[in-house]
């Protein structure tokens, strides 16, 4: 419990007071409108770029006076299902009447403040957030923007997620601000009906930043670029960008018709050194990019796909969710078996969407799949964990997750494809996934529910007429292997393997870091050869049959055995010398590629046609 007097230092105190003096005319300000309660208002205030510290104020009148409000900041953000705990960087909390006099409060958990209400007039909150990272889903305040995520910054009232909120954002006059959130009545202000929306619209604030707006169907689109805008003397080819994007997301429309949104925001942070990673939101992505990505054409790609990847989470997961993920709960996990659905079938269409679009071209487009395919079936925990299983336990790390994790962003892309076959072949191509999401949206999206546990299964086999539970049972809640090739015939494709000559086909089923002198076992897989040797994760790995091993000269070492060899591996485990006889196993060297099969018929063509839109380009 902290007493009423808390020891505010004097700048604290000074920013309190003019705080207090805005949320005043805020209230003032919001009297005379009686068609809507009035809203919560949110207050947020760039401080010293170095400290990164943002100045944040919450003014609430509760109904009736008396009793306590609590005041809670989420554990979690929706689109990255593992507990952030971003009240960690809360601090210099404090509570105040409409007079300016100290309110009681206390924490009762680690998100949540409880104040003691005044018995009338508002509750006027403030606090600081420390702000000093940039990613996708990060809040940064620095001498060149402020760059917010509401979820990591803004606290909700308890019981009140559902009234109307107000933010005003206090920064220099010609900054620019780029967000999602419906403007309001004055500069810098915006309106949002709920909580959930209010923190589902991230924003940027800077002198520097760089807004190109578009349409699409009569609706607007924003380009946005923050950060470095030229790459070794070249400009980012906002243009090229604009035809593109306007190209997927007209595709994106085929599917779902008439866009859910009033505008859409591409919110992108052009990063030195920096990463690709996205985040998806009602009516704006938040996407970080390395600033050399539009330089070469796989980067050039990578970008395509996270554009297009969080463009269609407009659809898929903001609006066709699971039950769960929408009102949310931010203060626990919530749990769903269907992120497969969420992340993996958005995955399937980002590429197929730049496909589509002739963003990517077809031999391109199918690289990409085989890709997908290599990775999941170089993955261990595919035998391991089914694809529902890990997307119920993503709030969970496993120290030993290179051996037992599906990722269900692969498999899920892999099992949206194989399903979009299945669907075409069981009605002869005249249904599709296309029909399923189509299906999804109109029986819960539109209606503004989450789909059931069993929803996508369900939506299948209305779309197809036809039972998906052995599917499921075996590819979804099983561990079976994918089986690509009874399922690409229907697109006149095969999935087959090829040897490549560049890779020793002999295994040791080990993972080996460091450097040129030494090498370090860094992950054993289950029942290969290092593992069936008795080789352990942590040992510093010598010699094979005495001859020096590292990482970077494994794959030329294990190119003088074939499966079936025997071998004397030699390393220090605790500081001894140990011998390890091993036997290699084989498939080193296998990889996968999609190809078309060289007569298709005549459905088969149709098929590949209306599947990667040949007919329309
Ligand atoms: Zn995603």
């Amino acid at each position: 419990m902290k007493p009423p007097s808390c020891p505010f230092t004097q700048p604290v105190l000074g920013s309190v007071l003019r705080l207090l003096l805005l949320i005043g005319l805020f209230t003032a300000m919001t009297e005379g409108t009686p068609l809507q309660a009035k809203p919560i208002e949110y207050f947020m205030q760039p401080g010293a770029p170095n400290l990164h510290l943002v100045e944040v104020g919450i003014a609430f009148t509760p109904k009736t006076g008396g009793g306590t409000v609590d005041f809670a900041i989420p554990a979690w953000r929706p689109g990255r299902y593992q507990i952030q705990n971003y009240a960690r960087n809360v601090q210099q909390f404090a509570a105040v009447d409409e007079k300016g006099t100290s309110l009681r409060w206390e924490k009762i958990d680690k998100n949540t403040w409880r104040v003691t209400a005044p018995k009338n007039g508002a509750i006027q909150v403030t606090y600081k957030v420390y702000a000093n990272t940039l990613d996708a889903g990060s809040t940064l305040l620095n001498d060149e923007e402020f760059y917010w995520n509401g979820t990591n910054v803004l606290m909700y009232v308890g019981g009140q997620k559902n009234s109307p909120t107000r933010l005003t954002l206090k920064v220099p006059g010609h900054w620019k601000v780029a967000t999602g959130l419906k403007p309001g009545p004055d500069v810098n202000v915006f309106e949002a009906p709920d909580y959930d929306t209010l923190a589902d619209a991230p924003g940027i604030a800077s002198p520097t930043l760089d807004i190109t707006p578009f349409e699409v169907e009569g609706v607007p689109y924003y380009l946005v670029f923050q950060g470095q805008l030229v790459y070794q003397g070249r400009p980012i080819p906002k243009n090229q960008i604009i035809i593109n994007l306007k190209k997927a997301v007209g595709e994106a429309l085929k599917i779902f018709g008439p866009a859910p949104y009033p505008n859409y925001w591409f919110l992108f942070h052009s990063v030195p050194d920096g990463r690709f990673h996205g985040v998806e939101h009602l009516n704006s992505t938040s996407i970080t990019v390395p600033s050399s990505a539009f330089s070469n054409p796989a980067t050039l790609f990578r970008f395509y796909s996270i554009a297009v990847h969080e463009f269609f989470h407009a659809w898929n997961v903001k609006r066709i969710h699971p039950q769960v993920l929408g009102p949310f709960d931010y203060s626990r996990e919530v749990y769903t078996r269907n992120l497969w659905v969420a992340e993996g079938i958005t995955s399937y269409y980002d590429d197929l969407l730049c496909k589509r679009a002739a963003i990517f071209d077809q031999k391109a487009y199918l690289a990409l799949v085989a890709s997908s395919i290599n990775s999941l079936q170089s993955a261990p925990g595919r035998k391991v964990t089914p694809v529902s299983e890990a997307s119920f336990d993503e709030w969970l790390t496993p120290d030993d997750a290179r051996n037992v994790e599906t990722d269900f962003y692969t498999k899920g892309a892999l099992l949206g494809f194989l399903l979009d076959m299945e669907v075409r072949q069981r009605t002869e191509n005249r249904k599709s996934l296309d029909d399923v999401m189509r299906y999804l949206n109109e029986t819960y999206a539109k209606k503004g529910i989450g789909y059931p546990e069993d929803g996508v299964q369900k939506a299948l086999e209305a779309v197809s007429g036809s039972s998906f539970s052995e599917f499921f049972s075996k590819y979804v809640y099983g561990v079976e292997e994918l089986p690509y090739n009874t399922a690409v015939h229907v697109a006149g494709l095969e999935v087959v393997e090829v040897k490549l000559t560049d890779r020793a086909e002999a295994t040791l089923g080990i993972t080996l870091t460091g450097d040129e002198r030494q090498a370090v076992i860094s992950n054993v897989v289950p029942h290969e050869a290092g593992s069936l040797a008795g080789l352990d994760k942590g040992d510093i790995f010598l010699a094979i049959d005495g001859k020096q091993t590292t990482a970077g000269n494994l794959n030329e070492v294990l190119r003088s055995y074939k499966p079936g060899d025997k071998a004397l591996v030699h390393v220090f485990r605790r500081g001894m010398l140990r011998e390890f006889p091993v036997t290699f196993q084989g498939g080193g060297n296998l990889s996968y590629d999609v190809r078309a099969v060289s007569s298709p018929t005549l459905m088969q063509k149709q098929v590949l046609a209306a599947w990667l839109n040949e007919a329309g380009q």
